[in-house]
């Protein structure tokens, strides 16, 4: 499942860095697959979604911090535990609904942005 912002975001900046997908963006900025992964040029993703990942996407927030759902892995890969949430203050980095996977899809969506 990924990790979502609600809206109690004080915007402070903290979880940007720890990400190790480059998952999470600062209100109104663009983001990209490429950003912070190995992926380069058209790709599709495991779950079918075809894209450019050097392309600049629409911001999913123009006021708060976003985390985009195609690229959080919950840490999986990386971490034991998300690290948005660890150091969100105001504890607001919740599993989204929205988006719920499956601990295999977590690992091969990990796999799939990082060679190594
Ligand atoms: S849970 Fe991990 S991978 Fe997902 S946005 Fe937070 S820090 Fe990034
Ligand atoms: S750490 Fe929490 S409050 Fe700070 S920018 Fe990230 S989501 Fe918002």
């Amino acid at each position: 499942m990924a990790i979502i912002i609600t809206d109690e975001c004080i915007n402070c900046g903290a979880c940007e860095p720890e990400c190790p997908n480059t998952a999470i963006y600062e209100g109104a900025d663009d983001w990209r697959y490429a950003d912070g992964t190995d992926l380069s040029g058209d790709i599709v993703l495991p779950n079918g979604k075809a894209a450019s990942a050097n392309e600049a996407q629409e911001p999913l927030s123009d006021e708060i911090y976003y985390i985009v759902p195609d690229k959080c892995t919950e840490c999986v890969g990386f971490h034991d535990e998300p690290q948005c949430a660890a150091v969100c203050p105001v504890d607001c980095c919740v599993p989204d609904p929205a988006n719920e996977e499956t601990r295999e899809q977590l690992v091969s969506k990990q796999k799939f942005m990082h060679n190594d």
